[in-house]
């Protein structure tokens, strides 16, 4: 099994005090286990993917603006990634031919990008999934590599929502109905 670990939106609107669609306390109580798990990918020479929402501001087209508050959107600092999470990237970025910054515009680190390719082109079979929300753009990651015939790990100590109940009923998802493994 080649593996690959897809960090999704742990960014300062997602994550900070003051982030514009946060998920406040719980995103960053995981910061040290996000940015353990991270490292550790980094140094096995993992690939290491980082699917980052990207908006635009006031895009009439995008289903998310009826439904959310504008967040990451181009340009801003709302999209950096937040705490040791940023540190770690810009110092893997040095020598990161296995790092991938890639932008993404749905909750799906799937949807509408080169993902799916980038992982069949280097024989990647499982993918480790990290970040927030877990019971938005974590599960529509984990439902799209499910329906892709990925096998899937859920790092529990590294995902979080804004919404415990939603968290909860994500994690048993992925173990009951996606067949992952859940740490
Ligand atoms: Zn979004």
């Amino acid at each position: 099994m080649k593996r690959a670990l897809i960090n999704v939106d742990y960014t300062n609107d997602f994550v900070a005090e003051d982030g514009a669609l946060t998920c406040g306390k719980p995103g960053q109580a995981i910061e040290a286990e996000i940015a353990k798990l991270t490292k550790e990918f980094i140094s096995q020479g993992d690939y290491v993917v980082f699917a980052i929402d990207l908006h635009k501001k006031a895009d009439h087209y995008h289903p998310e603006t009826k439904l959310f508050p504008p967040h990451n959107i181009e340009g801003t600092r709302g999209r950096d990634l937040y705490g040791e999470l940023n540190d770690i990237y810009m110092e893997a970025l040095k020598n990161g031919e296995n790092i991938y910054w890639m932008d993404k515009t749905r909750y799906s680190a799937f949807a509408g990008t080169d993902l799916d390719i980038r992982l069949r082109e280097r024989a990647i079979n499982e993918v480790h999934i990290v970040g927030v929300c877990t019971d938005i753009c974590v599960l529509h990651t984990a439902v799209d590599a499910y329906n892709k015939g990925y096998k899937i790990t859920i790092h529990s100590k590294a995902t979080a929502s804004f919404n415990p109940t939603g968290h909860e009923w994500a994690l048993e998802h992925f173990r009951s109905s996606l067949g992952a493994d859940v740490k």
